[in-house]
Order: C-alpha cells, then structure tokens, then sequence
C-alpha cells in the first residue's frame, strides 16, 4: 500500500480514534477495483504497468482480487476466549494481600509483546474493599512513567467524576484491560488483551465490587465478551461476575468532545442509584 502523508495519516487515525471510543472497532478493507480508480491527471502514462484501466495488476505490481458484490459476507468477527470461572470469596481483611498475590504472579511480565514497550507494569489503585470498581483500557505515557492508573489528564477528569459521585479517589479501586502502555497508545491487540484480562477478573473476584464502571468500548468489551457500540451497552446495568457493570464513555472520549460528559453523567448516575449514593454536585 502506498504511504500515507503524515497530514492524511493523521486525519485517519483520529478518525479511528473517534469512532473506536465510540465502540466501532471492526474496519474491513474490501479489496480495490483497479478499474474504478482514477489516477491524478499527470502520474500514470496508459502505456505504465497498472495504470488505471489496466487491471489485473496494481502500481506496485501487487495481483488483485476480483471485484467484490455488494453483499459479499464480512469476514466473522473476532472471538473472545472465555473468561475463567468466579472464583470463590475473599474475606475483606484478606483482599489486599490476595491482590499483591495477583501482582506477584504476573511478575516481571513477557507473556506479550506490550512488555517490550513499557516502563511500568500499571497494577491498579485505590482501596481492596472499594464498592465501586472502574476499568479503563490501558496506561497512558503518565500512567507507564507512574506505575499508577489514571494519573495524567484523563486521571484528571476521572477523579473529578469520581468526586461528582460523591467519594474520593482512595475509595474505589481502578484497573484497565492491559496492564501495559501500548505503542502510541493505540487499542490493545486482542491478543494483547486476551493474554492480560485474566488477572483483570481476578482482581474483580478479589474486590468484589458492587458496581463496575466499564471506561470506554475496550473495556466494555473484554469484560461483556461482546463486540457492540458502545451506545447500545450504555444506560442499563449488566450481570457481570456478581456485580453489576455499567457502561460510559473513557474519559479521554470526553476530553475530546465535552458535549458528551451529560451523557457520561447520566450513566453515573445509574451507578450512583446502584449504589445508594447521592450526588455532591454535578459539573465537570
Ligand atoms: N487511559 C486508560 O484507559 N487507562 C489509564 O490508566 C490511563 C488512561
């Protein structure tokens, strides 16, 4: 494929962005009809290799396909592999040693290819017993440099919704999908989740949470097991390992685009009413 110029390269990926913290992640490229592209006045010669209108071979020599029909099938999804079993109870007195356990089996980790990237391991924080759990879907440059969640300006925004909630940061427990800082923090790679997630359920196993705040379509995603728009898990409580999930947007989707942290407010809100708590107040 040719280049991309680093101008369109980056209309692209924010693009991709905005439509992945939307919960759109699934992109197919049908393959390319020689024939119906056409080349900028000037580049090619009819009589060059490839030229439009000279299919079967693209300019870079490579074979095409034939031209899809409309309705040809989309390739089947991705799966999810299926998450280990609930383990039993921890008693709260015994919950934060059980974490560090979790923590020392993961180790010096190079069970994927995220190790080789990171600074820091991003375990968790927050408190063992929390009643309300969030999960994000992997550090950031901040979050890598600390070995803390949530502590750059996404962590900003989170903890003021923690505060809207009415607690405090130390009072809930928060953990994101990889325990890694991907490469330009780009999504995690199924594999790269797949491979990570397990020790994610076990700490949810651990705290027990009451309520779990998925941050995000990654994190809605490998903890539902279901790859859908976010809008259609948003605004309703889900049955997940005992306690009850509820979707919003990440907070870097509402840095991003404000206008949506009503909506993000309103799906805390249902966490709240889980939770019998009530609002300190309601802004940013
Ligand atoms: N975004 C996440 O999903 N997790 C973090 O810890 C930080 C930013």
């Amino acid at each position: 494929m040719p280049a991309l110029d680093p101008a369109t390269r980056e209309a692209l990926e924010a693009r991709l962005r905005f439509y992945r913290e939307l919960g759109l992640t699934d992109f197919y490229r049908r393959p390319v009809d020689a024939s119906q592209i056409i080349a900028p006045a000037g580049e090619f010669s009819s009589s060059e290799a490839g030229a439009p209108g000279l299919a079967p071979e693209t300019w870079d020599g490579t074979k095409l396909t034939p031209k899809p029909q409309e309705n040809e099938p989309i390739p089947p999804r991705k799966t999810f592999q299926d998450p280990p079993p609930i383990a039993a109870a921890v008693a709260p007195t015994d919950r934060a040693s059980a974490l560090q356990l979790i923590r020392e089996d993961i180790g010096d980790c190079t069970r994927c290819a995220l190790h080789k990237g990171r600074n820091k391991i991003v375990f968790a924080d927050g408190d063992a017993n929390a009643r309300l759990m969030f999960v994000g879907e992997g550090p950031g440059a901040d979050e890598d440099a600390q070995g803390l969640p949530f502590v750059g300006r996404a962590g900003q925004l989170l903890n003021n919704m923690i505060g809207a909630m009415g607690l405090k940061r130390e009072e809930v427990y928060i953990a994101n999908v990889v325990k890694c800082r991907p490469p330009q923090n780009r999504t995690p790679e199924p594999e790269e989740a797949n491979t990570c997630s397990p020790f994610l359920f076990r700490q949810i196993d651990v705290v027990r949470p009451e309520v779990i705040v998925a941050l995000g379509a990654t994190a809605a995603t490998y903890l539902l097991g279901q790859r859908q728009p976010l809008a259609g898990l948003r605004g309703r409580v889900h049955a997940f390992r005992g306690s009850k999930l509820i979707v919003t947007y990440h907070p870097a989707f509402l840095l991003r685009d404000p206008r949506q942290k009503k909506e993000a407010w309103a799906d805390l809100q249902i966490a709240m009413r889980e939770l019998g708590l009530k609002a300190r107040n309601s802004s940013s």
